[in-house]
């Protein structure tokens, strides 16, 4: 796909990623925003988002997003970032609407695409990674990159996570010779925490279970304790994350409450579950080692139905793929 040739002739462009947008929803819709902004300066051209969290404000016109949309606009293109059609956060109505539909993700769940035009690389690390293939080394300037960088930090977990490639590192390498400060951006968009995040964290893991001879881990945070502490969901980024580096874990489930008998569960896996299967099966997606969805019940019934199919999976008797 060529960016510029499928936005030829377009006088309005909107860009919108998933719900609850994390490092790599905003990383590859600015960078796609900022890329076609500077190509395209005679278009209208619009990001939609939730809101995006403080911490990215160093972000290049990231105050340009928009967290409401006028679903009677009809957009020549519209690009859905990072989402399957189900996921667009604000957008949706426009998404469906829109005179050409372009997808482009890395979500093993979304492997076909929801868009007339589809660019889905489910082995790609990140959305930003395949927004970078997209623009070419040529179409880069120093926000651009900054973006797509801090994009490609956070779904390889700082380039840890089994779905960085070399052509990932190559992407980095090339990214940073545009010379931002990616020692401060990894700092203050990944691991910094404020102090609020750092005891929500803190009273996941002292609440936190272990079952099945420690090869799961399970925490769960209810309404009344998030709203002791007053946190929202982006104060509980990285929590199972954390929950699934303990020794011995083969896979983490984190869920809070997000509605009466409603949780929004998180699950990761080190190297043998499928999580993106227990998801879909459940309603939700994500990737084979980390993937979400949202289920009902009360926090046993949730956990109980997802440890069914770890169990399965780890003692063999499912299909993984
Ligand atoms: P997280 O656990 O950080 O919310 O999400 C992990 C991965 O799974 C992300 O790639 C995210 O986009 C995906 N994911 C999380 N929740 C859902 C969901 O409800 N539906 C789908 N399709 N994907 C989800
Ligand atoms: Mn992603």
């Amino acid at each position: 796909m060529n960016l510029l040739e499928e936005c030829k002739g377009a006088g309005s462009i909107g860009i919108g990623g998933h719900v609850r947008p994390d490092g790599d929803c905003i990383g590859s819709c600015m960078g796609l925003y900022l890329y076609l902004k500077k190509e395209l300066p005679q278009a209208d051209i619009q990001v939609f988002l939730e809101k995006p969290a403080d911490i990215y404000g160093c972000i290049s016109r990231i105050g340009d997003v928009d967290s409401t949309c006028d679903e009677q606009k009809k957009f020549d293109v519209f690009f859905a970032l990072d989402t399957s059609a189900d996921r667009i956060g604000v957008a949706g109505t426009c998404f469906k609407m829109a005179g050409k539909r372009i997808n482009i993700d890395h979500h093993i769940s979304n492997e076909n695409g929801c868009g007339d035009v589809n660019f889905v690389d489910p082995s790609a690390s990140s959305t930003s990674e395949l927004v970078y293939r997209l623009i070419g080394s040529e179409g880069l300037d120093r926000d651009i990159a900054e973006a797509l960088y801090m994009g490609i930090v956070h779904d390889t977990g700082c380039f840890q996570y089994s779905c960085t490639s070399p052509s990932t590192l190559r992407a980095a390498a090339d990214l940073i010779s545009y010379g931002f400060d990616f020692s401060r951006l990894i700092e203050e968009t990944f691991y910094e925490k404020n102090y609020l995040q750092a005891q929500i964290l803190g009273r996941a893991l002292l609440e936190s279970i272990r079952f099945m001879d420690g090869r799961c881990v399970v925490s769960a945070l209810s309404r009344k304790t998030l709203d002791f502490y007053g946190a929202g969901p982006q104060d509980l980024e990285g929590i199972v994350s954390q929950l699934r580096s303990i020794k011995g874990v083969e896979c983490a489930i984190f869920l809070y409450e997000t509605g009466v008998q409603e949780y929004k569960v998180s699950l990761r896996s080190s190297e043998k579950v499928n999580v993106a299967a227990i998801a879909s099966y459940f309603g939700g997606g994500g990737h084979i080692r980390a993937a979400g969805c949202t289920m009902m019940g009360t926090a046993y019934d949730v956990i109980n139905n997802l440890s069914l199919h770890i169990e399965r999976q780890l003692d063999g008797r499912d299909e993984k793929e």
